[in-house]
């Protein structure tokens, strides 16, 4: 197997970028990181191809707009030991490591990713991110993400989840991960292991956003964790060029319902530093989601949520359909047709 690209060097003899790309001052801000896995989804002969994009740095990145943030959804606010976000009484984040196989361009914890970010937790920080979450009763689920947790080797991995398996209280171990997708030959017997060595229910949430990325190899590596007894879930970043159409989304969603992968959440982009080119409105995710109900089955229909700047958690964003109060509520269907609830009593 060969390397990944991390390097503008990389990207510039693999042919990703020209010659003299100009692309240090994005290097120096943030990590690049291109598996052969998502080197063969990339079409070089689309200049808008959108893997490329969500790969390939450019200089719009060296762009900030104003409101965007560093840490933006609020991760810094709600941490009280390193490594563990606690902004929901019964679920926390623990983040382990701080490395990815990939450096997504609209990654929305950029500033703290990388070979310059804020690095895996040594042996002590996670002795007391494990010590609070034991300490916490109200925790049901922990949700190990990162970076991404799948960059662990397995022997650490079951480390981990052996130490999670002795806290009673916690039931649910939920990993966050785009290594099925990016990373396919990491997803083996051994990683499958210990990934249930908890002994907790597991639910894995595969981060994928283009129809692409659903590859033979990915797919084989769902079946593992599947048979595995682990239940998928999806998450996908809406994406201006990369996934902004309702027959991508179909698509997408659709992919996700055919390989057992239940869709979760489909996340308005974050307001992370140098990703105003991916940003939509608000008002194009709502008509776009409104456009999938009707499209396609309900198994395919993710929830859109925006993480509130500040730290104030998840908002589901999707457009209501119905408003009013109780006794005269107007109920719009998928087509967009208006109706009263309760109807009107037959003459
Ligand atoms: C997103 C997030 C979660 C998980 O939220 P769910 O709605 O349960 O998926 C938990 N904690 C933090 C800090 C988060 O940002
Ligand atoms: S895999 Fe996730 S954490 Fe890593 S760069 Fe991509 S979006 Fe960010």
């Amino acid at each position: 197997m060969s390397d990944a690209l991390k390097t503008v060097g990389d990207l510039e003899a693999s042919g990703l970028a020209p010659a003299h790309s100009g692309l240090d001052a994005v290097a120096k801000k943030y990590a690049i990181g291109i598996t052969p896995a998502v080197l063969d989804l990339i079409d070089r002969s689309d200049p808008t191809d959108p893997m490329a994009r969500q790969f390939v740095p450019t200089r719009a990145e060296l762009v900030t707009t104003p409101d965007e943030r560093v840490d933006p959804i609020g991760d810094l606010a709600h941490s009280p030991v390193t490594g563990i976000v606690h902004r929901y009484p019964d679920r926390v984040l623990l983040k382990a490591v701080h490395v990815c196989p990939v450096y997504c361009r609209f990654c929305f914890r950029r500033e703290m990713v990388g070979p310059q970010g804020l690095g895996t937790l040594t042996g002590d920080e996670l002795d007391a991110a494990i010590a609070y979450i034991a300490a916490h009763t109200e925790i049901w689920e922990v949700i190990l993400t990162g970076g991404d947790p799948l960059v662990l080797s397995p022997r650490r991995l079951r480390d981990l989840m052996e130490r999670l398996a002795e806290i009673e209280h916690v039931r649910i171990v939920r990993f966050h991960t785009r290594v099925p997708v990016v990373e396919p030959e990491r997803i083996d017997a051994a990683m499958v292991d210990a990934l249930k060595a908890s002994g907790k229910t597991t639910y894995l949430a595969v981060h994928a956003n283009h129809p692409r990325e659903l590859t033979p190899a990915a797919r084989a590596g769902f079946d593992l964790l599947l048979a595995g007894g682990i239940a998928l879930i999806s998450q996908t970043v809406l994406l201006r060029g990369v996934n902004d159409s309702v027959e991508t989304l179909a698509e997408l969603m659709r992919g996700f319902v055919e390989n057992r992968i239940r869709p979760y959440y489909l996340h308005h982009p974050d307001l992370a530093p140098g990703t105003g080119h991916f940003r939509v409105s608000i008002a194009e995710g709502q008509a776009l989601v409104a456009a999938l109900r009707g499209r396609i089955s309900g198994l395919c229909q993710p929830t859109y949520v925006l993480d509130i700047p500040g730290g104030y958690g998840k908002a589901d964003i999707g457009a209501t359909s119905i408003v009013g109060s109780d006794g005269c509520f107007t109920v719009r269907d998928w087509q967009g047709g208006e109706h009263a609830y309760p109807p009107k009593a037959p003459d």
